[in-house]
């Protein structure tokens, strides 16, 4: 028997598979999927099976071919997905073993290290342990003990249990040297270990709204889209389904149904969300439906966990399988329905190698596999739409199905939208105009709830010399210093780096530029907007803020919104992580306190971004019986993003902006990609860039369609101390400019020092 082997060396030199032999007695693990040892140019190299066969591969001289030395790893993938992946290598520019990756097991990677040229190579396996389940609690005789006044760690560690029990992975991690302590005061019985057991990766909510109860009668627009799906299934060649509802149409209701007819007919389903709309909510409706068939796949599992839900679907014990972006790669057998929930959402491509966007692998996969792909938005991208507008696409059928009607009471609420700039030149300086104030103080009057929004992507919250314009910047980044006011410091969100400093009107404060004293906050912050509605409101209404600095433990996100569930009169005060499917029908406020700070973004989709954010942002309010209202604070009052969400008429929007791509030829027109190079020396990296530049115009020539930008450096034009520059490369829709790039910057052989990326249908530009 002989395998076809794709090496696990990343270089744009291997973009092929190596033909071994299969010794006899491991020819019943060596099937596709798995992960081997071979020799390599003269030494051993890890390595995935792509293909087997029983005759020797055409052109191999049998007598010289290697042989497969150890299987590492059982199959992680079949045939299909090697298609899948060895498609992705070609469209997105990067080796077949980068595109195979995504597909491995979780935390199962192989690979082969030495410490120095001299060292024997070794076999390095980052296998997950088990997960720590073991539980720490004081001891009925810890309340009357004292630790001696030298034991700091075990004093530490009883002041952290004197709340409650924490797992010993907890406090191993937030309190160095926990574990002797905890082993000593063990043994003096202070402290007591139990072991508690729990399916790892499953996890449980006291969210009223994470059961997904069967409605009695489904709405015209459910049916209507759960007929287009039944009849994409149907047809078994990959056809695609828009499911276009309104936030709130009761879209996962009819993700749960088509899911119930594919589960009947003996396949399974990938379902992707966004990582951050992936909550105990979301993934509570599914349980509440198919229970212990259901496996979940997301970055915020520990390794442990990540693995065993994996392999629960591997062994064929789950059939539906719900994730972010990389539950697309998951070893569902049978699929017969894959859904991608916000598909709008820019967080489906990924910005690191292999840099594919979920939707066009998932479109090939669909196809691959002869299953049926749905895309839900309430907003859905503009690639979408002009798709189901041509009707076909990539040899498959785009159907776009609308759902414009929320079920039962529920309407979707009014939208005002307030003008800045009149607030101001009324002498309005407070974050929040009359309207909206007077709103939130409605809610607290009638015990209701509110959702704020703060759109913080972009330049908010930084601070600014009133006098001279300048701006604070981390000078290894370049890019615009965060202001942090609680802790008065400057912090840098590329590299990590802070500064302390205060800003006016304390008297230390001294612009860098020009030493004035008037360096002032710009743009607001969640903490801010906390303070002033503590001020602004009554003491019984619970303020919550949900941001990146709130959110950073594992259950943090989930115990904030279970908090917000809850209370009986609250407001969630956040950033755009609190726009995307959270349901909650007692909500009647939404406020948007900046809707424009992504409008300004130097980005192509900056408009289609700040139009999706508003629209679901705004489709939180009015989801239950009380009618919603939304308020949008606006310094842009007539954009036409900001107009449609006013009208509820997405036409407003789209029509304008299509016709702006059209001309300037931008996506969905044409197909986008971005060669970035970056290194320490400013010098090696023009060279090398200007030289791929040159090769990329050389094969494109006055080929139609085609059109080479740049280089020029990039917005953040440093990064970490290095250098960046790019190159932006317009080609008609259809075209392949993944082989081309990637041809080209392997012709130009970048030197070690300089690293190239080329990242095809770019989402981020900066
Ligand atoms: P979307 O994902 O489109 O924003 P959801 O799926 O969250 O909307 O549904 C909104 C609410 O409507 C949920 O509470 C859901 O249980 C409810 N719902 C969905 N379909 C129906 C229906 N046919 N009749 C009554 N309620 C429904
Ligand atoms: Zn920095
Ligand atoms: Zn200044």
């Amino acid at each position: 028997m002989f395998a076809s082997v794709v090496l696990d060396i990343a270089t744009r030199a291997l973009d092929g598979a190596f033909d071994y032999e299969v010794p006899r007695e491991l020819e019943a693990e060596c099937v596709v999927g798995a992960t081997v040892l071979v020799s390599f140019s003269h030494r051993e190299a890890v390595g995935y099976v792509v293909a087997t066969s029983a005759q020797p591969p055409e052109g191999l001289n049998a007598a010289r071919v290697l042989p497969v030395l150890r299987v590492l790893a059982p199959s992680a993938f079949d045939q299909v997905s090697a298609r899948v992946a060895f498609w992705m290598a070609r469209e997105y520019a990067c080796p077949p073993c980068e595109a195979l990756r995504p597909f491995l097991a979780p935390g199962q990677t192989v690979r082969v290290r030495r410490a120095s040229a001299d060292d024997p190579w070794e076999l390095v396996c980052q296998k997950s342990g088990p997960v720590d389940e073991r539980w720490v609690s004081l001891a009925e005789k810890g309340g009357s003990f004292s630790p001696r006044a030298n034991a700091v760690r075990q004093r530490a560690v009883l002041q952290a249990l004197e709340s409650g029990p924490m797992r010993m992975a907890e406090l191993a991690a937030t309190l160095p040297g926990s574990t002797s302590a905890v082993a000593a005061l063990a043994r003096k019985g202070v402290v007591a270990v139990t072991e508690r057991r729990r399916v790892r990766g499953g996890e449980t909510t006291t969210l009223k709204s994470a059961v997904a109860a069967r409605p009695e009668h489904l709405t015209q627009g459910q049916t209507e889209a759960l007929a287009a799906i039944a009849r994409a299934c149907d047809a078994g060649r990959g056809d695609v389904v828009v499911v276009d509802g309104v936030t709130g149409s009761g879209k996962t209701e009819v993700y749960l149904d088509a899911i119930e007819r594919v589960r009947a007919a003996g396949k399974g389903a990938l379902v992707l969300v966004p990582e951050i709309s992936l909550t105990a909510q979301t993934v509570g409706r599914f349980r509440s439906r198919f229970g212990d068939d259901v496996a979940i796949l997301h970055s915020r599992l520990s390794a442990g966990e990540r693995f065993d839900q994996w392999d629960m679907v591997r062994q064929g014990s789950a059939h539906v399988v719900v994730g972010a972006r990389s539950a697309l790669f998951a070893p569902l057998r049978d699929v017969g329905l894959i859904i991608i929930d916000e598909e709008h959402e820019w967080t489906y491509k990924q910005e690191s190698a292999p840099r594919y966007h979920a939707r066009e692998v998932a479109a090939r996969m669909a196809a691959e596999r002869g299953c049926a792909l749905v895309l839900g938005s309430a907003t859905p991208s503009l690639e979408a739409l002009e798709r189901c507008r041509e009707g076909t696409w990539g040899g498959v059928s785009w159907t776009r199905v609308s759902m414009p009607e929320r079920p039962g009471a529920a309407r979707l609420p009014t939208v005002r939208v307030v003008d800045m700039t009149e607030q101001f030149s009324g002498g309005n300086r407070s974050i929040f105009s009359a309207p909206l104030a007077e709103a939130l103080q409605d809610v607290a009057a009638k015990r209701q709830k509110a959702v704020l929004m703060l759109n913080r992507r972009g330049f908010a919250n930084f601070l600014m010399c009133r006098e001279c314009g300048a701006v604070p910047e981390c000078p290894h980044c370049s890019c615009a210093l965060t202001y942090h006011e609680r802790t008065h410091s400057l912090v840098c969100h590329t590299c990590g780096r802070s500064w302390p400093q205060r800003a006016y009107p304390d008297p230390s404060t001294r612009c860098p530029n020009c030493g004035s004293r008037y360096l002032a906050a710009f743009g607001v912050g969640t903490q801010r907007v906390e303070d002033e509605l503590a001020m602004l409101l009554p003491d019984d209404v619970r303020i919550i803020r949900m941001d990146a600095d709130t959110t950073r433990g594992k259950g943090d996100h989930q115990r904030l919104l279970e908090e917000f569930d809850a209370a009986e009169c609250a407001v969630l005060v956040g950033t755009q992580m609190i726009a995307k499917g959270l349901d909650f029908p007692e909500v009647t406020l939404v406020g948007v306190v900046n809707a424009d700070t992504t409008l300004k973004l130097p980005d192509f989709r900056a408009a289609e971004r700040t139009y999706d954010l508003l629209e679901q942002v705004a489709g939180r309010a009015g989801r239950g019986e009380e009618p919603g209202q939304v308020i949008v604070q606006t310094y842009w009052a007539t954009h036409p993003a900001i107009r449609a969400v006013k009208e509820h008429d997405r036409a407003l929007f789209v029509e304008q902006e299509l016709a702006e791509r059209r001309d300037g030829c931008y996506p969905p027109f044409s197909r986008l990609s971005n060669v970035v190079c970056w290194g320490r020396r400013e010098a090696d990296v023009r060279r090398t860039l200007d030289d791929v530049a040159r090769r990329v115009r050389e094969r494109v020539g006055e080929a139609a369609g085609w059109e080479v930008l740049g280089p020029t450096d990039c917005l953040k034009a440093k990064v970490k101390d290095r250098v960046r520059r790019h190159l932006l490369v317009k080609s008609p829709v259809g075209s392949e400019p993944g082989p081309l790039l990637d041809a080209c910057v392997r012709a130009a052989a970048p030197p070690r020092e300089v690293s190239v990326a080329v990242d095809v249908d770019a989402y981020d530009m900066m």
